[in-house]
């Protein structure tokens, strides 16, 4: 069942956002070469709980850390450790979400790590400007399958792959409602989007093939099939009568 917000409801999403996308940001600012994504898990975690909030993924399904952190060929859901160390020329997905209030916000960014390869930094912007794109098709009187359309449209035509396991969704009082948003998608296909619907859009875009692998034994870490790097930008966005409203926003 899709959970319509009003305006009002719409406005208080606006704390869980403003510090899910400061958690973001702060926590990319760190991005080095020789950082564990423990320290970057810590610091967001930090922050979250400084700013009145509470990390969205610590515990969601038994979850241990406050961002997910995946590194070049993981797609998503990458477990923040000591062991993982950044090196110059990866790339880091961080995804955070924070609780305040009862609402949840969610986005996500990939970094570079120092100096990256020309094909990889051209896999993040087209993936940001997939991103864009679907969140500029969260208009009434669009169809859910508009959004999917606009991302695999921009990716595949870069020659990228669009990730079909998982997908965007819809977020409120719990960070995972319906409906669920592919990044892939017809034209004039699916549900008609509505005011009042809030909406995590979240493309995965891999340089190779749009295969993935895993979970394997931590049960949550997904890698792309293929090996190839795979780039993950997400914002929180509520359909307004006046248009898209990106909630995860300073
Ligand atoms: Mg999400």
């Amino acid at each position: 069942m899709i959970h319509l917000k009003s305006v009002a409801e719409i406005e208080a999403m606006k704390e869980a956002g403003r510090v899910s996308a400061k958690a973001l940001r702060k926590t990319g600012e760190l991005v080095r070469p020789g950082i564990s994504t423990l320290e970057l898990d810590r610091f967001a975690e930090n922050l979250i709980r400084m700013e009145g909030g509470v990390p969205a993924f610590l515990g969601y399904g038994g979850f241990k850390g406050s961002i997910c952190s995946s590194v070049n060929d993981q797609i998503v859901h990458g477990i923040p450790s000591r062991e993982v160390i950044l090196r110059e020329g990866d790339i880091i997905s961080i995804d955070t979400g924070a609780i305040i209030g009862g609402w949840v916000g969610d986005n996500a960014a990939t970094f570079a790590v120092g100096e990256i390869a020309p094909e990889t930094a051209r896999l993040l912007a087209v993936t940001e400007q997939c991103m864009l794109k679907g969140v500029d098709t969260a208009r009434t009187g669009n169809r859910l399958g508009d959004i999917g359309y606009v991302v695999q449209h921009l990716a595949e035509s870069e020659g990228f792959g669009v990730v079909r396991e998982y997908v965007g969704h819809g977020i409120g009082h719990d960070m995972h409602e319906d409906p669920n948003v592919p990044n892939f998608g017809r034209k004039g296909h699916g549900i008609r989007l509505k005011k009042g619907m809030v909406l995590a859009i979240e493309p995965m875009i891999n340089l190779g093939s749009h295969k993935t692998r895993g979970p394997f034994d931590d049960r949550w870490t997904v890698y792309t099939a293929d090996g190839a790097p795979s780039a993950h930008f997400e914002k929180t966005v509520a359909i307004t009568e006046d248009g898209p409203l990106i909630l995860t926003a300073e």
